[in-house]
């Protein structure tokens, strides 16, 4: 591990800031709820323990931030029914057990379909490359950080056997959203360091102006997470709606703007449904019309029969989750009928998913 890293693991480092984040709530004098937009905190706060070192009173929520997480049943049964066809799918590995409401694309190799695990939308052209004879569809997923490559890889001539059924996501609609919801009360978003290193921080500016909410841009490692904290708690205490970059290794205001314009060169926002909370508009990437040839949408019948939802993803708390409601093991199934080897929601399915990493590091709310 590189020096630079081991820098943002120092205990002592984390020792003062938990204790000047204990400081900061008694200047608030209240409850705060803070909520994180990305799995990868989410990761971070797991490993490394951190709600462990947060002071009474502090609560740090997932909200709408794993793109598989949200991913609907009805684009994964889409992306079954294209591998029904006949065509080969290609897929993030995350994405391969989420359920739709009959099949994942698990259940659909089981029964003979070709799909393939991909680690990168140029692997999927490669795949397509190799099989010529073959139509290769790529189920794109993921907020700004895979739709900017994905968006790059149309723009860059790809192979007629190559086509791309998007589920690719923006994620200042959804928390915006969250922000509306009468019954979610949060006071303080720590913004993903990732997507902003494409779309920069400045993107965050109306949210900030027209919520009142504080915004930070935090990184991945235990001391980003607690510094992302520090500065939304001393917005909090000074009653200040601001916006800092607490990323500045990565993320600029700007953001890289030659993959923003090749992004927003391919797709268009249009609304769509995120699992579990709700239709949003803007939200949703869909291509533009200028690529339609390689819509997935146009060339497959992407609207077969589906199934009716499974009794028990009816039970299933996802939607409450991410909208900073409720916790996993506050979900009846979480650890029982829910695994990670048997996944009733989408939550538990992948990586960056909260169920499944409460239930990796054994369930516990102060992980
Ligand atoms: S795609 Fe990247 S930024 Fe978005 S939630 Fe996942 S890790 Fe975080
Ligand atoms: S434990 Fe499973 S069923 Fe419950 S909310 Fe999480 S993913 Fe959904």
């Amino acid at each position: 591990m590189s020096e630079e890293t081991l820098q943002f693991r120092n205990p002592e480092q984390a020792e003062q800031l938990a204790d000047r984040l204990e400081a900061l709530m008694v200047e608030v004098d209240g409850p705060v709820n803070l909520m994180h937009v990305c799995g990868s905190h989410e990761q971070a706060i797991a490993k490394f323990g951190l709600r462990s070192m947060l002071p009474d009173g502090l609560s740090l929520r997932m909200g709408p931030g794993c793109p598989v997480c949200v991913t609907n049943m009805p684009e994964v049964d889409e992306a079954v029914a294209v591998a029904n066809q006949g065509a080969i799918v290609a897929t993030y590995g995350d994405m391969f057990r989420v359920p739709g409401t009959k099949q994942s694309l698990a259940d659909a190799r089981a029964d003979g379909a070709d799909v393939e695990i991909v680690y990168s939308a140029s692997e999927a052209v490669e795949l397509a490359e190799e099989n010529p004879d073959e139509e290769v569809v790529f189920f794109a997923t993921g907020f700004e950080t895979t739709a900017a490559p994905t968006a790059a890889i149309l723009v860059d001539d790809p192979p007629e056997n190559f086509w791309v059924l998007s589920a690719h996501k923006y994620v200042p609609p959804a928390m915006e959203v969250v922000a509306e919801m009468p019954d979610t009360d949060i006071d303080g978003f720590l913004a993903a360091g990732h997507a902003a290193t494409i779309t920069g921080y400045g993107l965050f500016e109306p949210f900030v102006e027209e919520y009142e909410i504080p915004v930070v841009v935090g990184g991945f490692e235990p001391i980003d997470v607690m510094l992302g904290i520090e500065r939304l708690l001393e917005y909090i205490s000074e009653d200040v709606a601001g916006l800092e970059n607490a990323y500045p290794r990565c993320v600029t205001r700007e953001g890289n703007r030659a993959a923003l314009e090749t992004m927003w060169s391919v797709f268009e926002k249009t609304s769509g449904e995120w699992r579990g909370i709700a239709e949003i508009p803007g939200a949703n990437l869909a291509l533009r019309e200028e690529y339609a040839d390689y819509d997935a949408r146009e060339r497959f019948d992407v609207e077969p029969e589906t199934g009716g939802p499974d009794p028990l993803t009816e039970q299933c708390v996802c939607g409450d989750i991410m909208a900073g409601k409720a916790d996993p093991d506050e979900c009846d199934l979480f650890g029982e009928e829910c695994t990670p080897g048997n996944p009733v929601g989408a939550c538990m399915v992948s990586s960056e998913g909260t169920c499944k990493i409460w239930h990796e590091y054994g369930g516990h709310p102060d992980l």
